[in-house]
């Protein structure tokens, strides 16, 4: 097969980059010269100028040597699958990578564990008689720290099977970093069948009763919706950016974490990706009963049960007016009357799923033609959002025209991000045109949700 040469590929780096701990960060930012930088560029280091670098103070050399070398190597995914007895072409994907910086017991072992754990309760309930309604399948994934190359390229190579029938895909890479409670990021459709699942879980570390609901109750709330916080839009740091890009089903990412309010610096757990990420560490620190890992396979397994199971899928388009709304919040055009046509868009959008939901009410779900069409139109609506350009250029790939991460941050998934970019230049026409691209998007999408034979009303 025709391959880019390396040194064609954009995206490979073009300077050598070295990891290195903080103290020996303190230490060179120590002989940085040149001036400093502005204040939301400094890191949370004691005693040290955080400089824009130059010459080193006082004529002084770092040396540095490093033992990674570049060679091509063989990895593979590993492919389970039980097969579903009355929809078995409709899929729910668990997923996780293999591969990690170092040693990994957190990145990626503690989603492994998690994910063998659901397969061998699954294996149990089968030697009793259990057959899923619809297919699941688990995926270990080669390569991911490289560029998530053993999930893209196997997005890639069925992209069409899995576009015409996959529910969802669930992503456990990191399950374990924390032992506070569970931190999700998901498609909007699915938030509500995540909180139901959240209701039926112990929560890990507390009194014998109490759910991972119950700890949202506490900890993880929004008083203004009075529901918990479920963020929306995955990003594209792990192996569900070839399932959110390039298929376009709804999917989620979970990670039991640890307490955002009393770690209020760290983003994500202090020995993330290092040579320290041991099986100890995790006994020792973050994990001792292994009850966080329990709570993730259990949470996890809930929701891919009520996914294989339920006849009628329980996705709430509703939601998704809510995520449409929140995303255009955080566009702020000097001209506001620019996003006009998008506002419509959304506006009618609402008028759609809630129409949608009210017919969906006299459905006789009895007949099972009604509830495979009716499951797939909820499956076309997600994705109805992947503009098959993307964000053009080199960010092809980036095609959820909702949730897709934009060139000014590509590791989080911002809100209408081509939108959001061109914001960012001020140059109107660019505005008006991908406030156009992303209106025409959202209109694609609310016609999904229409009856069938008045779909261009
Ligand atoms: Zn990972």
């Amino acid at each position: 097969m025709g391959r880019l040469e390396e040194k064609a590929a954009p995206f490979l780096p073009r300077i050598p980059a070295q990891p290195i701990g903080y103290g020996e960060a303190q230490v060179i930012l120590k002989y940085l010269g040149g001036n400093e930088v502005p204040a939301d560029w400094r890191g949370i280091l004691s005693n040290v100028a955080y400089r824009y670098g130059g010459e080193l103070l006082n004529s002084s050399s770092i040396e540095v040597k490093s033992f990674n070398r570049l060679e091509r190597r063989d990895t593979y995914n590993v492919i389970g699958i039980m097969k579903g007895e009355i929809e078995p072409d409709r899929y729910i994907v668990f997923g996780n990578h293999r591969d990690a910086w170092s040693l990994g017991s957190v990145d990626p072992t503690s989603g492994t564990a998690a994910m063998l754990e659901i397969t061998r309760v699954l294996g149990e309930m089968a030697k009793n008689g259990f057959r899923p309604r619809r297919t699941l399948m688990f995926c270990s994934w080669g390569a991911e720290e490289y560029g998530l190359i053993g999930s893209i390229e196997y997005v890639e190579e069925y992209v069409k099977v899995f576009g015409a029938r996959i529910i969802s895909y669930l992503n456990v890479d990191i399950a374990v970093q924390g032992n506070h409670t569970v931190d999700i990021k998901t498609s909007p459709l699915l938030f509500d069948i995540i909180v139901e699942a959240s209701k039926l879980v112990p929560s890990a570390y507390d009194p014998v009763g109490k759910t991972v609901y119950d700890k949202w109750v506490d900890f993880q709330w929004n008083n203004v919706t009075n529901e918990p916080k479920i963020a929306y839009g995955l990003g594209s740091g792990s192996d569900f950016f070839g399932f959110d890009q390039l298929v376009g089903s709804s999917n989620i990412d979970a990670t039991y974490m640890f307490d955002h309010t009393y770690y209020k610096s760290l983003s994500s757990y202090a020995l993330y990706h290092t040579s320290y990420e041991v099986f100890a560490m995790m006994k020792n620190f973050i994990d001792p009963n292994f009850t966080a890992h329990r709570t993730m396979g259990q949470l996890m397994g809930v929701v891919a049960l009520f996914l294989s199971e339920t006849p009628v899928l329980q996705f709430n388009v509703s939601r998704y007016t809510i995520a449409l709304r929140e995303a255009m919040k955080n566009l702020k055009p000097n001209n506001p009357e620019a996003l006009d046509p998008l506002r419509q868009a959304i506006n009618d959008f609402g008028a759609t799923a809630n129409d949608f939901m009210r017919r969906s009410k006299l459905i006789d779900f009895e007949n099972p033609f009604n509830i495979r069409a009716y499951n797939d139109q909820l499956l076309q609506l997600e994705r109805a959002f992947l503009n098959p350009l993307g964000q053009g250029g080199d960010y092809t790939d980036f095609k959820h025209i909702v949730f897709a991460p934009a060139k000014g941050n590509q590791y989080a998934a911002t809100g209408f991000p081509s939108v959001s970019d061109a914001v960012a230049t001020g140059n109107s026409r660019e505005i008006d045109s991908q406030v156009a691209i992303a209106t025409y998007f959202v209109r694609g999408a609310l016609s999904t949700l229409k009856e069938f034979d008045n779909f261009f009303s």
